[in-house]
Protein backbone atom coordinates (compact mmCIF):
# COMPACT_ATOMS: atom_id res chain seq x y z
CA UNK A 1 0.00 0.00 0.00
CA UNK A 2 1.16 3.27 -1.02
CA UNK A 3 1.34 6.49 1.80
CA UNK A 4 -0.94 8.14 -0.64
CA UNK A 5 -3.86 5.75 0.63
CA UNK A 6 -4.10 6.67 3.47
CA UNK A 7 -4.90 10.45 3.09
CA UNK A 8 -6.16 11.38 6.66
CA UNK A 9 -2.63 10.25 8.19
CA UNK A 10 -0.51 11.95 5.73
CA UNK A 11 2.06 14.50 8.17
CA UNK A 12 0.93 17.79 9.19
CA UNK A 13 3.94 20.01 9.65
CA UNK A 14 3.69 22.86 12.52
CA UNK A 15 3.34 25.61 11.47
CA UNK A 16 4.46 29.45 12.17
CA UNK A 17 3.55 30.97 15.75
CA UNK A 18 -0.58 31.77 15.96
CA UNK A 19 -2.41 34.51 14.23
CA UNK A 20 -4.12 37.40 16.08
CA UNK A 21 -7.42 36.09 15.70
CA UNK A 22 -6.79 32.76 17.32
CA UNK A 23 -9.45 33.11 20.46
CA UNK A 24 -7.68 33.63 24.07
CA UNK A 25 -9.64 32.41 27.05
CA UNK A 26 -8.94 34.59 30.00
CA UNK A 27 -11.33 32.95 32.06
CA UNK A 28 -8.28 30.84 33.21
CA UNK A 29 -9.06 30.02 36.72
CA UNK A 30 -12.78 28.87 38.55
CA UNK A 31 -13.69 27.70 41.55
CA UNK A 32 -13.78 24.48 42.72
CA UNK A 33 -15.96 21.95 40.46
CA UNK A 34 -19.35 20.10 41.29
CA UNK A 35 -18.72 16.30 42.38
CA UNK A 36 -19.04 14.27 39.27
CA UNK A 37 -21.95 11.69 39.78
CA UNK A 38 -20.07 8.67 38.51
CA UNK A 39 -18.87 7.40 41.86
CA UNK A 40 -22.31 8.35 43.41
CA UNK A 41 -21.05 10.41 46.65
CA UNK A 42 -22.54 13.80 47.60
CA UNK A 43 -20.49 16.66 47.07
CA UNK A 44 -22.03 18.55 50.33
CA UNK A 45 -18.71 17.51 52.54
CA UNK A 46 -16.13 18.39 49.89
CA UNK A 47 -13.55 20.82 50.86
CA UNK A 48 -13.87 23.98 48.68
CA UNK A 49 -11.11 26.43 47.58
CA UNK A 50 -12.39 30.33 48.31
CA UNK A 51 -13.70 31.06 44.61
CA UNK A 52 -11.75 33.54 42.19
CA UNK A 53 -10.98 35.14 39.04
CA UNK A 54 -7.48 34.54 38.09
CA UNK A 55 -6.42 36.74 34.90
CA UNK A 56 -3.16 35.56 32.54
CA UNK A 57 -0.30 36.46 34.24
CA UNK A 58 0.88 39.94 33.07
CA UNK A 59 4.17 40.13 31.16
CA UNK A 60 5.97 43.50 31.06
CA UNK A 61 8.80 42.90 29.20
CA UNK A 62 10.75 40.67 26.55
CA UNK A 63 11.51 37.50 28.29
CA UNK A 64 14.31 35.14 27.37
CA UNK A 65 14.00 31.56 26.85
CA UNK A 66 14.41 30.61 30.34
CA UNK A 67 13.15 33.59 32.22
CA UNK A 68 9.74 32.52 30.26
CA UNK A 69 10.20 28.93 31.32
CA UNK A 70 10.55 30.24 35.06
CA UNK A 71 7.25 32.70 34.66
CA UNK A 72 5.37 29.12 33.35
CA UNK A 73 6.23 27.30 36.79
CA UNK A 74 5.22 30.52 38.32
CA UNK A 75 2.17 30.14 36.92
CA UNK A 76 1.80 26.85 37.78
CA UNK A 77 2.53 27.52 41.39
CA UNK A 78 -0.45 30.04 41.88
CA UNK A 79 -2.82 26.94 39.82
CA UNK A 80 -4.43 24.02 41.08
CA UNK A 81 -5.79 20.98 39.23
CA UNK A 82 -8.97 22.33 39.74
CA UNK A 83 -8.31 25.20 37.07
CA UNK A 84 -7.57 23.00 34.78
CA UNK A 85 -10.68 21.62 33.83
CA UNK A 86 -13.44 23.63 32.82
CA UNK A 87 -16.64 24.35 35.13
CA UNK A 88 -19.18 21.31 33.21
CA UNK A 89 -17.09 18.13 31.99
CA UNK A 90 -18.11 14.04 32.59
CA UNK A 91 -16.08 11.51 33.99
CA UNK A 92 -16.42 8.47 33.35
CA UNK A 93 -15.72 5.80 36.80
CA UNK A 94 -15.53 1.72 35.83
CA UNK A 95 -16.60 -0.39 38.87
CA UNK A 96 -13.78 -3.08 39.26
CA UNK A 97 -16.04 -5.56 39.32
CA UNK A 98 -16.88 -5.06 35.65
CA UNK A 99 -16.02 -7.32 32.63
CA UNK A 100 -13.35 -5.83 30.70
CA UNK A 101 -15.34 -6.33 27.22
CA UNK A 102 -17.67 -4.03 28.76
CA UNK A 103 -15.25 -1.55 30.11
CA UNK A 104 -13.86 -1.20 26.76
CA UNK A 105 -17.73 -0.71 24.84
CA UNK A 106 -18.43 2.11 27.20
CA UNK A 107 -14.90 3.59 26.96
CA UNK A 108 -15.27 3.50 23.32
CA UNK A 109 -18.76 4.73 23.40
CA UNK A 110 -17.69 7.80 25.34
CA UNK A 111 -14.51 8.30 23.42
CA UNK A 112 -11.95 7.96 26.59
CA UNK A 113 -8.87 6.16 26.48
CA UNK A 114 -8.67 5.51 30.54
CA UNK A 115 -10.66 5.80 33.62
CA UNK A 116 -10.71 5.49 37.25
CA UNK A 117 -11.34 2.56 38.88
CA UNK A 118 -13.85 2.13 42.17
CA UNK A 119 -14.08 -0.29 44.40
CA UNK A 120 -17.55 -0.18 45.34
CA UNK A 121 -17.41 -3.18 48.23
CA UNK A 122 -14.74 -0.71 49.83
CA UNK A 123 -16.03 2.82 48.31
CA UNK A 124 -12.27 3.15 47.52
CA UNK A 125 -10.49 4.28 44.50
CA UNK A 126 -8.70 1.22 42.59
CA UNK A 127 -6.18 2.91 40.25
CA UNK A 128 -6.77 3.51 36.54
CA UNK A 129 -7.88 1.28 33.82
CA UNK A 130 -5.66 2.86 30.69
CA UNK A 131 -4.94 1.61 26.51
CA UNK A 132 -1.25 -0.07 28.49
CA UNK A 133 -3.92 -2.53 30.49
CA UNK A 134 -5.38 -3.38 27.24
CA UNK A 135 -1.83 -3.95 25.77
CA UNK A 136 -0.65 -6.02 28.42
CA UNK A 137 -3.56 -8.47 28.31
CA UNK A 138 -3.30 -8.84 24.48
CA UNK A 139 0.12 -10.11 25.53
CA UNK A 140 -1.09 -12.33 28.40
CA UNK A 141 -3.36 -14.37 25.75
CA UNK A 142 -0.63 -14.21 23.26
CA UNK A 143 1.79 -16.26 25.66
CA UNK A 144 -1.09 -18.17 27.50
CA UNK A 145 -4.03 -18.85 24.76
CA UNK A 146 -5.32 -19.03 21.02
CA UNK A 147 -6.68 -15.65 19.83
CA UNK A 148 -10.22 -17.37 19.94
CA UNK A 149 -9.79 -18.72 23.97
CA UNK A 150 -8.60 -14.77 24.39
CA UNK A 151 -11.75 -13.52 22.61
CA UNK A 152 -13.54 -15.69 24.87
CA UNK A 153 -11.97 -14.93 27.93
CA UNK A 154 -11.93 -11.42 27.53
CA UNK A 155 -16.04 -12.10 27.82
CA UNK A 156 -15.57 -12.71 31.46
CA UNK A 157 -12.30 -11.12 32.57
CA UNK A 158 -13.19 -8.46 35.24
CA UNK A 159 -11.12 -5.63 35.95
CA UNK A 160 -9.96 -6.46 39.15
CA UNK A 161 -8.04 -9.28 37.79
CA UNK A 162 -5.85 -6.91 35.59
CA UNK A 163 -3.21 -7.26 38.22
CA UNK A 164 -2.49 -10.96 37.82
CA UNK A 165 -1.85 -10.31 34.37
CA UNK A 166 0.30 -7.85 35.23
CA UNK A 167 2.03 -10.82 37.40
CA UNK A 168 2.38 -13.30 35.18
CA UNK A 169 3.91 -10.82 32.54
CA UNK A 170 6.53 -10.18 35.54
CA UNK A 171 5.62 -6.28 34.33
CA UNK A 172 5.50 -3.97 37.10
CA UNK A 173 2.23 -2.72 38.09
CA UNK A 174 1.77 0.64 38.73
CA UNK A 175 1.22 2.38 41.32
CA UNK A 176 -1.34 3.44 42.94
CA UNK A 177 -0.72 7.17 42.81
CA UNK A 178 -3.15 10.24 42.97
CA UNK A 179 -3.13 13.93 43.96
CA UNK A 180 -5.50 15.98 45.92
CA UNK A 181 -7.09 18.59 43.60
CA UNK A 182 -6.24 21.65 45.41
CA UNK A 183 -2.45 20.54 45.56
CA UNK A 184 -0.39 23.46 43.88
CA UNK A 185 -0.53 22.23 39.87
CA UNK A 186 3.25 22.80 39.95
CA UNK A 187 3.63 19.85 42.61
CA UNK A 188 0.95 17.65 40.18
CA UNK A 189 3.38 18.55 37.44
CA UNK A 190 6.76 17.36 38.51
CA UNK A 191 4.57 14.60 39.83
CA UNK A 192 3.96 13.03 36.73
CA UNK A 193 6.99 13.63 35.66
CA UNK A 194 8.92 11.60 38.19
CA UNK A 195 6.76 8.50 38.31
CA UNK A 196 6.53 8.79 34.53
CA UNK A 197 2.79 8.65 34.70
CA UNK A 198 1.02 9.83 31.79
CA UNK A 199 -2.16 10.70 34.16
CA UNK A 200 -2.58 11.65 37.59
CA UNK A 201 -6.01 10.69 39.71
CA UNK A 202 -7.10 13.52 41.40
CA UNK A 203 -9.14 12.49 44.68
CA UNK A 204 -10.80 14.48 47.40
CA UNK A 205 -12.05 13.38 50.69
CA UNK A 206 -15.94 14.02 51.85
CA UNK A 207 -15.26 15.75 54.51
CA UNK A 208 -18.93 14.42 55.72
CA UNK A 209 -17.88 10.48 55.38
CA UNK A 210 -14.47 10.61 55.01
CA UNK A 211 -14.65 8.89 52.06
CA UNK A 212 -12.95 9.17 48.77
CA UNK A 213 -14.36 10.97 46.05
CA UNK A 214 -12.63 10.71 42.08
CA UNK A 215 -12.58 13.84 41.33
CA UNK A 216 -10.87 14.05 37.89
CA UNK A 217 -8.16 12.97 35.87
CA UNK A 218 -5.06 15.35 35.11
CA UNK A 219 -3.40 14.47 32.35
CA UNK A 220 -0.35 15.74 30.63
CA UNK A 221 -2.53 16.95 27.63
CA UNK A 222 -4.94 19.11 29.47
CA UNK A 223 -1.86 20.48 31.14
CA UNK A 224 0.04 21.79 28.63
CA UNK A 225 -3.30 22.48 26.73
CA UNK A 226 -3.66 24.82 29.89
CA UNK A 227 -0.49 26.48 29.08
CA UNK A 228 -1.09 27.10 25.75
CA UNK A 229 -4.25 28.60 26.01
CA UNK A 230 -3.87 30.87 29.07
CA UNK A 231 0.16 31.85 28.94
CA UNK A 232 0.16 32.54 24.87
CA UNK A 233 1.79 35.75 25.98
CA UNK A 234 4.77 33.63 27.97
CA UNK A 235 5.25 31.08 25.28
CA UNK A 236 5.69 32.74 22.52
CA UNK A 237 9.27 33.43 24.52
CA UNK A 238 10.27 30.06 24.49
CA UNK A 239 12.24 30.76 21.44
CA UNK A 240 15.13 28.21 22.31
CA UNK A 241 14.58 25.13 19.44
CA UNK A 242 13.73 21.53 20.21
CA UNK A 243 17.28 20.66 19.22
CA UNK A 244 19.20 22.79 21.20
CA UNK A 245 16.97 21.94 24.46
CA UNK A 246 17.22 18.53 23.55
CA UNK A 247 13.18 17.67 23.82
CA UNK A 248 12.30 14.60 22.56
CA UNK A 249 14.44 11.01 21.22
CA UNK A 250 16.34 11.02 18.59
CA UNK A 251 18.07 8.57 16.05
CA UNK A 252 21.78 7.81 17.50
CA UNK A 253 24.20 9.38 14.69
CA UNK A 254 26.31 7.14 15.90
CA UNK A 255 24.61 4.20 14.99
CA UNK A 256 25.61 1.49 12.56
CA UNK A 257 23.35 2.24 9.65
CA UNK A 258 23.93 -1.68 8.60
CA UNK A 259 22.31 -2.57 11.70
CA UNK A 260 19.00 -4.29 12.07
CA UNK A 261 17.29 -0.90 13.52
CA UNK A 262 18.77 2.06 11.42
CA UNK A 263 16.47 4.51 13.67
CA UNK A 264 17.88 3.28 16.93
CA UNK A 265 17.26 3.56 19.74
CA UNK A 266 13.42 4.82 18.00
CA UNK A 267 11.17 2.05 17.56
CA UNK A 268 9.73 2.45 14.38
CA UNK A 269 7.46 -0.53 11.80
CA UNK A 270 6.55 -0.44 8.11
CA UNK A 271 3.11 -0.94 6.44
CA UNK A 272 3.99 -4.78 6.52
CA UNK A 273 4.51 -5.11 9.90
CA UNK A 274 2.20 -7.33 11.46
CA UNK A 275 0.28 -5.32 14.50
CA UNK A 276 1.23 -7.94 17.08
CA UNK A 277 4.86 -6.93 16.69
CA UNK A 278 3.73 -3.79 16.87
CA UNK A 279 1.85 -4.53 20.19
CA UNK A 280 4.69 -6.11 21.83
CA UNK A 281 6.98 -2.47 21.45
CA UNK A 282 4.20 -0.80 22.66
CA UNK A 283 4.81 -3.01 25.81
CA UNK A 284 8.22 -4.04 25.77
CA UNK A 285 9.48 -0.36 25.29
CA UNK A 286 6.75 1.20 27.59
CA UNK A 287 6.21 3.64 24.68
CA UNK A 288 2.55 4.41 23.24
CA UNK A 289 3.42 5.25 19.40
CA UNK A 290 5.51 3.96 16.72
CA UNK A 291 6.31 5.55 13.66
CA UNK A 292 5.40 3.88 10.38
CA UNK A 293 8.35 4.01 7.40
CA UNK A 294 9.15 3.27 4.33
CA UNK A 295 11.93 1.81 2.93
CA UNK A 296 14.16 5.08 2.56
CA UNK A 297 13.37 6.10 6.46
CA UNK A 298 10.51 8.39 5.19
CA UNK A 299 7.62 9.01 7.45
CA UNK A 300 4.58 7.42 6.44
CA UNK A 301 2.41 7.41 9.49
CA UNK A 302 2.27 6.79 12.98
CA UNK A 303 0.91 3.42 14.98
CA UNK A 304 -0.84 4.63 18.53
CA UNK A 305 -1.83 2.44 21.44
CA UNK A 306 -5.17 3.72 20.99
CA UNK A 307 -5.54 2.67 17.63
CA UNK A 308 -5.12 -1.04 18.81
CA UNK A 309 -8.73 -0.52 21.09
CA UNK A 310 -9.95 0.38 18.24
CA UNK A 311 -8.94 -2.44 16.48
CA UNK A 312 -9.85 -5.00 18.77
CA UNK A 313 -12.97 -3.58 20.36
CA UNK A 314 -15.02 -6.41 19.37
CA UNK A 315 -13.03 -8.97 21.00
CA UNK A 316 -11.43 -9.35 17.16
CA UNK A 317 -7.99 -10.18 18.61
CA UNK A 318 -7.52 -12.00 15.41
CA UNK A 319 -7.20 -8.43 13.61
CA UNK A 320 -4.10 -8.15 15.48
CA UNK A 321 -3.11 -10.21 12.92
CA UNK A 322 -3.62 -7.52 10.17
CA UNK A 323 -0.34 -5.81 8.58
CA UNK A 324 -0.14 -2.23 9.96
CA UNK A 325 -1.09 -1.15 6.28
CA UNK A 326 -4.39 -3.41 6.59
CA UNK A 327 -5.54 -1.94 10.20
CA UNK A 328 -5.14 1.66 9.12
CA UNK A 329 -7.48 1.31 6.50
CA UNK A 330 -9.67 0.47 9.83
CA UNK A 331 -9.20 3.55 11.53
CA UNK A 332 -11.36 6.06 12.23
CA UNK A 333 -12.43 9.12 9.86
CA UNK A 334 -12.12 11.68 12.74
CA UNK A 335 -7.88 10.15 13.07
CA UNK A 336 -6.31 13.89 13.58
CA UNK A 337 -3.30 12.97 11.09
CA UNK A 338 0.38 12.68 12.02
CA UNK A 339 2.03 16.17 13.00
CA UNK A 340 5.85 16.73 12.04
CA UNK A 341 8.15 19.26 12.99
CA UNK A 342 11.58 20.13 12.18
CA UNK A 343 14.49 20.06 15.28
CA UNK A 344 14.77 23.52 14.20
CA UNK A 345 11.19 24.12 15.16
CA UNK A 346 10.51 26.40 18.26
CA UNK A 347 9.35 25.45 21.28
CA UNK A 348 6.97 28.35 21.08
CA UNK A 349 5.83 27.01 17.76
CA UNK A 350 4.98 23.99 19.33
CA UNK A 351 2.88 25.66 22.13
CA UNK A 352 1.03 27.34 19.18
CA UNK A 353 0.21 23.95 18.00
CA UNK A 354 -1.30 22.65 20.92
CA UNK A 355 -3.04 25.73 21.31
CA UNK A 356 -5.33 25.07 18.30
CA UNK A 357 -5.41 21.14 17.84
CA UNK A 358 -5.47 17.88 19.61
CA UNK A 359 -1.72 17.11 19.43
CA UNK A 360 -0.06 14.16 21.93
CA UNK A 361 3.24 13.77 20.06
CA UNK A 362 5.51 14.95 16.92
CA UNK A 363 7.35 13.73 14.62
CA UNK A 364 10.62 15.00 13.72
CA UNK A 365 11.75 14.62 9.95
CA UNK A 366 14.52 16.01 8.19
CA UNK A 367 13.72 19.82 6.75
CA UNK A 368 13.67 21.05 2.77
CA UNK A 369 17.11 21.67 3.37
CA UNK A 370 17.86 17.63 4.04
CA UNK A 371 19.36 15.69 0.89
CA UNK A 372 16.38 13.30 2.18
CA UNK A 373 13.60 15.52 3.17
CA UNK A 374 11.12 13.59 5.36
CA UNK A 375 13.03 11.62 6.86
CA UNK A 376 12.31 10.44 10.56
CA UNK A 377 14.46 12.52 12.70
CA UNK A 378 13.36 11.65 16.01
CA UNK A 379 9.87 11.74 18.09
CA UNK A 380 8.54 14.18 20.81
CA UNK A 381 6.12 13.17 23.77
CA UNK A 382 3.82 15.25 25.65
CA UNK A 383 6.09 14.00 28.64
CA UNK A 384 9.26 15.10 26.46
CA UNK A 385 8.16 18.70 26.76
CA UNK A 386 6.77 18.53 30.29
CA UNK A 387 9.83 17.72 31.29
CA UNK A 388 11.79 20.46 29.62
CA UNK A 389 9.23 22.63 31.26
CA UNK A 390 9.55 21.42 34.65
CA UNK A 391 13.27 20.92 35.03
CA UNK A 392 15.69 18.06 34.75
CA UNK A 393 16.58 18.32 38.32
CA UNK A 394 13.02 16.52 38.78
CA UNK A 395 14.38 13.17 40.69
CA UNK A 396 13.11 10.31 38.42
CA UNK A 397 12.38 7.00 39.17
CA UNK A 398 12.86 3.67 37.50
CA UNK A 399 12.06 3.21 33.78
CA UNK A 400 8.22 2.40 32.67
CA UNK A 401 5.08 3.60 33.28
CA UNK A 402 4.83 1.34 36.25
CA UNK A 403 7.44 1.86 38.11
CA UNK A 404 7.93 0.20 41.55
CA UNK A 405 11.23 1.90 42.31
CA UNK A 406 9.53 5.40 42.50
CA UNK A 407 7.14 3.76 44.75
CA UNK A 408 9.12 2.67 47.12
CA UNK A 409 11.43 5.53 47.10
CA UNK A 410 8.45 8.06 47.63
CA UNK A 411 7.62 6.24 50.39
CA UNK A 412 10.92 6.39 52.28
CA UNK A 413 11.27 10.20 51.22
CA UNK A 414 7.57 10.60 53.06
CA UNK A 415 9.10 8.31 56.47
CA UNK A 416 12.01 10.79 56.33
CA UNK A 417 10.10 14.09 55.95
CA UNK A 418 6.72 12.90 57.99
CA UNK A 419 4.96 14.41 55.22
CA UNK A 420 3.18 12.29 52.51
CA UNK A 421 3.21 14.89 49.24
CA UNK A 422 0.90 12.75 47.31
CA UNK A 423 -1.30 9.30 47.86
CA UNK A 424 0.76 5.91 47.16
CA UNK A 425 -1.45 3.08 48.03
CA UNK A 426 -1.43 -0.58 46.73
CA UNK A 427 -2.48 -0.75 43.38
CA UNK A 428 -6.02 -2.71 43.09
CA UNK A 429 -5.98 -6.70 43.57
P1 LIG B 1 5.30 8.24 25.34
O1 LIG B 1 5.18 6.78 25.42
O2 LIG B 1 4.79 8.75 24.04
O3 LIG B 1 4.78 8.96 26.52
O4 LIG B 1 6.89 8.52 25.35
C1 LIG B 1 7.71 8.17 26.44
C2 LIG B 1 9.17 8.41 26.07
O5 LIG B 1 9.55 7.51 25.02
C3 LIG B 1 9.48 9.81 25.55
O6 LIG B 1 10.73 10.24 26.06
C4 LIG B 1 9.55 9.67 24.04
O7 LIG B 1 10.48 10.56 23.44
C5 LIG B 1 10.01 8.23 23.89
N1 LIG B 1 9.39 7.57 22.72
C6 LIG B 1 8.14 7.74 22.24
N2 LIG B 1 7.91 6.96 21.18
C7 LIG B 1 9.07 6.28 20.95
C8 LIG B 1 9.50 5.31 19.98
N3 LIG B 1 8.68 4.90 19.00
N4 LIG B 1 10.75 4.82 20.09
C9 LIG B 1 11.57 5.23 21.09
N5 LIG B 1 11.25 6.13 22.02
C10 LIG B 1 10.00 6.66 21.96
Amino acid sequence: MSSSSHAPAAPIPISSPPSSSLHRNTSTSRGPRRQSTSTGTSSGGLGRRPSRVVHPPMVPKILSHDEAVEALRSFLRERSSYDVFPVSFRLIVLDTTLKVKKALEVMLLYNVVSAPLWNTAEAKFAGMFTVQDVIHLIQYYYHTSSWEGAAADVEQIRLFRIREVEKTLSVPPPPLLSVHPLRPLYDACRFLIRTHARRLPLIDKDTQTNGEVVISVLTQYRVLKFIATNCRDITQYLTSTLQDLGIGTYVSPEHDSNSENQFYPIATATMQTAVFDVVHMFSERGISAVPIVDDNGKVLDLYETVDVITLVRNGAYQALDLTIAQALKQRTADFPGVVTCSPKSSLSAVFSLIRMRRVHRLVVVAGPEDSQPGRLVGIISLSDIMRSLMGNDVPLGGSGIGAVPIDRELREEAAETGHEPFTLGQSVE
